[in-house]
C-alpha cells in the first residue's frame, strides 16, 4: 500500500519558486493498476519520482507499507528501493558498456543474489530475449532496450513496479509488446503497477486513472474494472 499525504513539490531557481507538485493526497492498494495522464509539465514524472525515493518533496509524506520513505536515510533508502520498487524509464537507461545480460543481472548482484547471471538469463528468456544475451544495448532495437529494462526493473520482484511512458519512444506494435509485458507482470506476480503515458489507449487498460493538472488532481477514476476481468469479457 503506498499512502501519500499533502506532497508538494517547489524548485526554485532565478530568484523565483515553482510549484510542481501542489497538495497531493492518495492511496494506492496493493495489486492495483494505475495510469497517471495529464498534460506534459503537469507533474506526472515529479510525482513518479517522489514515490520511487529519486527525490526528495518539499513538503508532504509518503509510506510505502507504513514506512515514511521522504526523511529516510540515503544508504537506507537504495536498499528500500532495491527491495520494493522497479523503475522502467521512457528512454530505457541501459548501460551501454554492459551487455543486455549483465544490465539485468546489475540489481541481482547488487542484491547479493549468488547465482545473479543465470537468473538474469532467465529473465531475459521470458521476455523473450533469450538469443540477445550478449547483445550491448546499441545493438538492440528500441523495442527490444526496453524489454531488457522491464526485465531489469523486475528482477528483485519487487512489489511495485513504477513506469515513467514506457512505450513513448516505441513504435505502436513494440509499444503493445512492452505493455503487455508490464500487464502480465503485475497479472503472474501481483505487481502493483504505476505508469505514467499520454496514450488513451495504454491507460484504458489500467485500473485507475488519476489526472493530474498543474500539480493538482484533477480527477481520480477508481470505478474502473480490473483489467483482468476486462480482458475475459474480450
Ligand atoms: P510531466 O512529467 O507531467 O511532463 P514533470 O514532472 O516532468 O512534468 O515537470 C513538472 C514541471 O516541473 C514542469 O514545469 C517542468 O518544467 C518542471 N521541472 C521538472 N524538473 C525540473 C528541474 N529539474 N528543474 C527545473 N524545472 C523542472
Ligand atoms: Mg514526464
Amino acid at each position: 500500500m503506498i499512502q501519500i499525504r499533502d506532497l508538494v513539490m517547489q524548485l526554485s531557481g532565478g530568484g523565483h519558486t515553482l510549484t510542481v507538485l501542489d497538495g497531493i493526497s492518495l492511496e494506492i492498494p496493493d495489486k492495483q493498476t494505475v495510469a497517471i495522464v495529464g498534460p506534459s509539465g503537469s507533474g506526472k514524472s515529479t510525482l513518479l519520482g517522489l514515490i520511487a525515493g529519486l527525490d526528495r518533496p518539499t513538503a508532504g509524506s509518503i509510506q510505502i507499507d507504513g514506512i515514511e520513505i521522504t526523511d529516510m536515510p540515503e544508504a537506507e533508502l537504495a536498499r528500500f528501493r532495491r527491495e520494493k520498487i522497479g523503475y522502467v524509464f521512457q528512454s530505457f537507461h541501459l548501460i551501454p558498456t554492459l551487455t543486455a545480460v549483465e544490465n539485468v543481472a546489475v540489481p541481482l548482484e547488487l542484491s547479493g543474489v549468488a547465482d545473479a547471471v543465470e537468473r538474469a538469463e532467465a529473465l531475459l528468456d521470458a521476455v523473450g530475449l533469450g538469443d540477445r544475451r550478449g547483445h550491448y544495448p546499441v545493438q538492440l532495437s528500441g523495442g527490444e532496450q526496453q524489454r531488457v529494462a522491464v526485465a531489469r526493473a523486475f528482477a528483485c520482484r519487487p512489489p511495485i513496479l513504477l513506469a515513467d511512458e514506457p512505450t513513448g519512444n516505441l513504435d505502436s506494435v513494440n509499444g503493445r509488446h512492452v505493455m503487455e509485458l508490464l500487464l502480465a507482470l503485475h497479472r503472474d506476480a501481483g505487481t502493483t503497477l504505476i505508469l505514467v503515458t499520454h496514450e488513451p489507449q495504454l491507460a484504458s487498460r489500467m485500473g485507475r486513472i488519476i489526472s493530474l493538472r498543474d500539480g493538482r488532481m484533477a480527477s481520480d477514476d477508481v470505478s474502473r474494472g480490473d483489467p483482468m476481468s476486462q480482458e475475459q469479457l474480450r
